[in-house]
This record gives C-alpha cells, structure tokens and sequence, in this order.
C-alpha cells in the first residue's frame, strides 16, 4: 500500500512526496533527524525525540521550520494515516533550499517530511543467539568537528564502519573515539556486564544519547542492578561476561563475539534477557 507521506506542512502521496536537488540535506548532509518507533499505535517516548531533534538542530545553527507542538501533531497525523500500529517513523529536517555553495543561510526555510512504515528488524534468531561484531578502525566523529550527540544527516562516519562489518561478514562494529575508549555501535549504544555490574560508556565518549539507551538505564536501576558509566576499552569488551547493544531499531540485542573473542560461554547472558524482556515489556505499555 501505498504511504502517506508528511512533506512541510501536509500528508501527501508517497509519489508526490519529492524533495529539490537544491535541498542542502541532499547536497551536504546538513540536516538532522529521528527514527522513532510506533508500539500498538503509541508513539513511544515522543517527547524525548522531539527535544533530541531540537538539540540537534540548535547545535548546527538550523532553525525549526515549526514548533514542537506543531511537530507532533504532524508526528501523530502521519502515523494515523498511516495507520501504523507497530512501526517505525523517520523524521528529517533539512537545512532546505539554498543556493550551490556551502552557506546554508541561503536556505530560507528548513525543509520536514515524516515517513511512517514498518520496520526491518534483525531476524529475531539473532535476538535468541546473540550477534557477532567487529571493531572498526574508522573512529568516531572527533567532538571538536562535528559533536556525535547530534543525530545529523551526515552519517558517513558510522557509515564506513558499517562497511567495515560487512566486509566481515557480520552486522555491527563497534567504534572507538580518538582516545581509543569505546564510543558506540554504528547505530546503537554499547552496554556490558562485569561481575553483575552493567557498565555503558558515558556520552562524552562519543556516542549519540541513545533514547533506548536511557530507557534501558531506567530498567536496570528497577530491577536493583547497579549501573556505572564509565570508559571502557577494548580489553573490557574482550573480558566482559555479557555485551548488549541498544538503539531504536534493535531495541536490545545480545552481542556473543567481537574481533573472533568469544563473549562469556557464547550464549546471550542473563542480564540481556532480563533487559530485553522488561524493555519489551515497557515499550508494549505492558509494564510500568
Ligand atoms: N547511536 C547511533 C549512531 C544511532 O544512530 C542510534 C539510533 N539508531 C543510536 C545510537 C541509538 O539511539 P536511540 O536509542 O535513540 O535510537
């Protein structure tokens, strides 16, 4: 079926939805966006998106094309056309349409469209048996360039790390910052286990402040686990006895061997099931 597409200040048809080669989102990356998920028709934790999104675009110096309130209206009106009830929605703001060259104030009007659509998710065997991953010898976004909080549309640098998995025959790699410490996935946030103590990098290692992220801290701290975030090395990934990533898309998912080190006896870890299995609960709206 075709979609329903929100373009600026409406849904259109998927077909009609079309953006100008003259959009500085297409030319230079300049741009931020979400990806959010939809759970039995609940836009799930919408409000910590939005704030994401405005942060992003603070930080770059592109001003909202609407405000915050108009934003999730159009949010939820294109999930209802849609009529999506367990979904994923991307958001993108462009920079819009400017001029060739790289000043982006001859950008008069920040450009938006919301797609709503099912989501591709791993096959769920690889939730059961946990993921293989790599590090990456690419290394994270330096904060001084361009800050890894932001969820911009410039993606390259996770990008050629992807590459770097592919290239490997697995589907994550996990990428250090420019002091060697663990940042994060190339789309997810890296969590592990310790003799029972959840560990997670702190953002300023580098990595995007994951919404699934917090949401997985929160469910930890209920269950009495202790959390630390603190930087971790690639000897901590080697040693540790359980490894999980997060983000919005994977949710929570087991990592079982990086770099050709086994983790733990191989198997996803209790601590991972646990985490998984409240997370998913929550995000169903079947716990609190
Ligand atoms: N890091 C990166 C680079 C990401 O793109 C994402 C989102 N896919 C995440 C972490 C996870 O963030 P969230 O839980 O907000 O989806």
């Amino acid at each position: 079926m075709a979609l329903k597409i929100w373009l600026d200040t409406g849904l259109v048809d998927e077909k009609d939805a079309k953006i100008s080669v003259f959009d500085h989102g297409l030319l230079y990356g300049d741009g931020v966006f979400e990806g959010i998920r939809v759970y039995g028709g609940k836009v799930f934790e919408l409000e910590a998106h939005i704030r994401r999104l405005f942060e992003s675009a603070r930080a770059i110096r592109l001003s909202m094309p609407m405000t915050r309130d108009v934003l999730i209206d159009a949010v939820e009106a294109t999930v209802k056309a849609n009529k999506v009830e367990d979904g994923y929605i991307r958001l993108v703001v462009t920079r819009g349409v400017g001029t060739l060259g790289l000043n982006p104030f001859t950008c008069k009007k920040g450009g938006l469209f919301i797609i709503a659509d099912k989501i591709q998710l791993y096959p769920e065997e690889l939730y059961d048996k946990g993921m293989k991953v790599i590090s990456a010898t690419t290394v994270r976004n330096h904060p001084l360039a361009l800050p890894p909080q932001v969820k911009s549309l410039n993606y390259l640098n996770n990008i050629l790390a992807k590459i770097e998995a592919l290239d490997n025959d697995v589907p994550e790699a996990v990428m250090y910052n420019h002091e060697g410490y663990v940042a994060e996935a190339t789309g997810d946030n890296v969590f592990i286990v310790k003799n029972n103590v959840v560990c997670v990098p702190p953002v300023e290692a580098g990595s995007l402040e994951g919404i699934t992220r917090a949401v997985v801290i929160r469910l930890a701290r209920k269950e009495g686990l202790e959390i630390v975030e603190k930087n971790l090395t690639r000897y901590d990934l080697y040693v540790c006895d359980e490894f999980f990533l997060t983000g919005t898309a994977a949710e929570v998912i087991g990592v079982v061997q990086i770099d050709g080190r086994t983790i733990g006896d191989g198997t996803v870890g209790p601590v991972t099931r646990l985490l998984r299995e409240k997370f998913y609960g929550y995000a169903r709206g079947k716990e609190q």
